[in-house]
């Protein structure tokens, strides 16, 4: 059966969909309903009506995500709008139960308008522990982060941004080791300036990386002065305008150290690879196909390219599957009213240092037995690897602690060992 054919039997089965709603608590008896219902509820509300942040004690909040879009740019399917999106917005609930045990409400809301979908997402505050924007197209999508970051006081959260930014921060942390290169030094190309570069660019910068250093290409070539001053680019992508002459993709990744795709597949060639600075940073992530096959970049010279795509058929898969599920998880468990840089990069962090020790054999069983070792085909955990829960909940936690976003406190090592069983 073609994956199509496979795919839509799987989603129709009887119950149709992927997620269904249960009960945690005994509802067998007469008494078990009056407590769960009236009158016995009332007792709750009362607790939570005089302290609103009881809600964490009595009610689902503080494990419940709400995965929320518009479909105005679902995976590569572009603006299929809401009702469409379901599908996607119910598979990323089916992750974050598998990999963080976190429950999610899939909302697809149907606003074509930024600042109707703010007013109703924000409007849903007393429901949730957190928000995952997913699928938003560029550039509402930053402001409609922005804005709800500004009013909400739980995580708003636009994986299709902050996730890339995080796993791609992440595999350069330790790209840059393996090459023997200083994040101050780096020149950094970006081909794609939307929702996935820009944050990336920033993430980026954020981790050390100079931003007179970051070069910036979209569909119609390198982001420059010249062009912002003619009105051409948004008040987001003309943070990263440079003053350099007018040029094409080919012309900014000239002695680059780092390539950074996340535009469309195809569009960068061997002779691109070979004009980079030695021993180049190659993480080519537009999906399904990345801008230049894994083989070809590998190939085109005799130095250490490192390399890593969106494919979970090559080495080095930047996956956001590694980040918001534990993200999440360690933000959740400390009641945090934020997800900021500091835990985002504790996360970029946290994941990179897991990538630095040894894997245990049921990990290397699950991925055919390839020998995942830390070295330029290795820069990143896998997606499957139990252990990113337990090095990467905690870090977040500790983050949000220490940076005042923590509404609660843990005992990290409790905290640790508690994920582990
Ligand atoms: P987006 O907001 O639509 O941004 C796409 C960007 O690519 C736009 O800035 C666009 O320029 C630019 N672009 C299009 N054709 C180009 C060309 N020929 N040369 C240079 N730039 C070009 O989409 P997104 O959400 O950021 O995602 C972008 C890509 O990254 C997608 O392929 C997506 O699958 C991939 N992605 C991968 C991962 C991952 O591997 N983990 C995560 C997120 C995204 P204009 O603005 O001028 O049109
Ligand atoms: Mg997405």
């Amino acid at each position: 059966m073609s994956l199509d054919e496979d795919a839509l039997e799987y989603h129709s089965d009887e119950p149709s969909g992927k997620i269904e709603t249960r009960t945690t608590k005994p509802t067998t008896s007469q008494r078990d309903l009056s407590l769960a219902y009236s009158p016995g509820v009332a007792a709750p509300c009362r607790e939570i009506d005089a302290e609103p942040t009881d809600a964490y004690e009595y009610t689902a909040k503080g494990n419940l995500v709400g995965v929320v879009s518009n479909g105005s740019a679902v995976l590569g399917l572009g603006d299929i709008g809401a009702q469409a999106s379901k599908p996607v917005m119910e598979g990323k609930g089916v992750l974050f139960k598998r990999f963080a045990d976190i429950d999610v409400f899939d909302v697809e809301l149907d606003h074509d308008d930024a600042d109707a979908f703010v007013e109703s997402v924000a409007a849903m505050e007393p429901t949730f522990g957190g928000i995952n924007l997913e699928d938003i197209a560029a550039p509402d999508c930053f402001r409609i982060e922005e804005r709800l970051r500004e009013r909400m006081e739980i995580p708003v959260f636009h994986d299709d941004q902050h996730g890339t930014a995080i796993i791609s921060g992440a595999a350069l942390l330790n790209a840059v080791d393996i090459v023997d290169k200083d994040l101050e030094d780096l020149s950094v190309t970006f081909a794609g300036a939307g929702a996935a570069a820009l944050a990336t660019a920033r993430f980026f910068v954020s981790l050390g990386v100079p931003r007179e250093n970051v070069t910036m290409v979209d569909v119609d070539g390198i982001l420059t002065t010249a062009r912002a001053d003619a009105g051409d680019l948004d008040p987001y992508s003309r943070e990263f305008a440079r003053d350099v002459p007018d040029g094409d993709l080919a012309d900014a990744m000239e002695d680059a150290d780092v390539f950074v795709g996340l535009s469309v597949g195809g569009i960068v060639s061997e002779a691109m690879i070979q004009s980079m600075a030695a021993d180049p940073i190659v993480f080519a992530m537009a999906n399904p196909d990345p801008e230049i096959d894994y083989e070809t970049a590998k190939e085109a010279r005799d130095d250490t390219v490192v390399m890593a795509t969106g494919r979970s058929d090559y080495p080095n898969q930047v996956n956001n599957v590694l980040g918001f599920p534990f993200i999440f998880r360690g933000a959740l468990d400390v009641r945090a009213a934020e997800i900021n840089e500091t835990m985002q990069v504790a996360a970029a962090e946290a994941i990179a240092a897991l990538a630095r020790k040894d894997v245990p054999d049921a990990v290397r069983k699950a991925y055919d037995d390839q020998p995942l070792q830390f070295g330029p085909e290795y820069i990143i955990p896998k997606p499957l690897d139990p252990r990113v829960l337990f090095e990467v909940a905690p870090a977040v936690a500790e983050a949000a602690m220490e940076t005042g976003a923590a509404r609660t406190k843990v005992d990290l090592e409790e905290y640790a060992e508690e994920l582990e069983a």
